[in-house]
């Protein structure tokens, strides 16, 4: 583990610290300026071995202070960390972040914290739509890294839930996490005032098995989802990558029996669907990091859909998106009829 001269100063880094130290982490090293070095070398998949396995703590980067929208999950994207010591084959992060994967936690949390009052009320998805008001302003915390994944080292999730369970901000407020991870206790006697959503991030078993190296197994997800529904937190699934593999319909009915069986009758649940998609970026760095996958990334076989900047993404044909919406919409009515549903993409 790395400690940047400027977080050294930080009043969080003495929590991660401590969290560390009582982990049994032993490799700390305090560096006496802000760059992070020596982490290339070697061929790229041992560069990227090194990077996935390194946390370095930091003071955030202004551009992290200053919120970006993040639809259609959230009005703004709220960052803890960047990166994520997990190994899933089709992260998303591959396109956009750039350098080694290290996981960077941020020392400035409680600037980071104080800065979200500003944005109350300010955002597009949830602050001004009605099908969503209800949630109030939103605030994803989980764009550009696992919250609870890291969670055991760096506590930031739960000073993050504490402060907006508890701060008084000018508008109702929610903070959004997702993950592939299930040890939850460490947050369950928070006083989250209902104000955090955490959702699971779930898939068929094959794409969970076979692509998300170094997670939690679902049902262990689930099993942490259900114990934050019965704390009260209001939950939620996101299912996602969603791809048509052999026997998908099969394996995701089963999913959604798995999830309804986990949770408990009224709990305030949420679905999200989101469908694999990569960009040339994206499969560029995942296929040199993960030379041998087996996920399918051919251009061929997509349809192309240009975002804002013009920039390319392949997503599925429309006629596979339509058959796969409209089995989920159906899939969820059945097996989880008191979930709302906010975006399928
Ligand atoms: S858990 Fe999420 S952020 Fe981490 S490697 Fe997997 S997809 Fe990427």
């Amino acid at each position: 583990m790395l400690v940047t001269r400027s977080a050294g100063e930080r009043a969080h880094t003495r929590e991660v610290l401590a969290r560390v130290e009582a982990a049994g982490v032993t490799d700390i090293t305090l560096l006496r300026s802000d760059r992070i070095s020596g982490l290339g070398g070697e061929d790229e998949r041992a560069a990227y071995a090194r990077a996935k396995a390194t946390l370095a703590v930091v003071v955030s980067p202004p551009s992290a202070r200053k919120l970006q929208p993040i639809a259609p999950s959230a009005d703004w994207r709220l960052d803890l960390a960047r990166g994520c010591p997990a190994h899933c084959q089709y992260c998303y992060l591959a396109g956009s972040l750039s350098g080694p994967p290290i996981t960077r936690v941020y020392a400035d949390l409680d600037d980071i914290l104080a800065g979200m009052d500003a944005y109350v009320g300010r955002g597009t998805v949830t602050s001004t739509r009605t099908a969503r008001a209800g949630e109030g302003t939103t605030y994803e915390a989980s764009c550009y890294t696992d919250p609870l994944g890291i969670e055991p080292v760096t506590g930031s999730l739960a000073a993050a839930i504490t402060h907006v369970g508890t701060h008084a901000f000018p508008g109702p407020v929610q903070l959004r996490a997702t993950t592939k991870y299930g040890a939850v206790d460490g947050l369950l006697d928070l006083p989250h005032g209902g104000r955090t959503r955490i959702r699971a991030s779930v898939n068929a078993d094959s794409v969970a098995g076979r692509f998300e190296g170094g997670t939690d197994p679902v049902a262990v997800r689930l099993a942490g989802l259900g114990a934050l529904a019965r704390a009260g937190y209001p939950v939620g699934l996101t299912i996602a990558p969603i791809m048509p593999v052999e026997g998908w319909r099969e394996q995701y009915t089963a999913l959604l029996e798995s999830a309804a069986a986990a949770l408990p009758a009224d709990a305030d649940l949420t679905v999200e669907c989101i469908t694999h998609r990569f960009t040339p970026g994206s499969k560029e760095v995942l296929e040199s990091w993960y030379p041998r996958t087996k996920l399918e990334m051919d251009p061929e076989r997509r349809s192309r859909k240009f975002g804002k900047f013009g920039a390319v993404k392949y997503v599925y044909t429309a006629a596979e998106m339509r058959e796969l919406r409209t089995w989920f919409d159906i899939a969820l009515a059945d097996h989880l009829p008191a979930a709302r549903s906010l975006y399928w993409t």
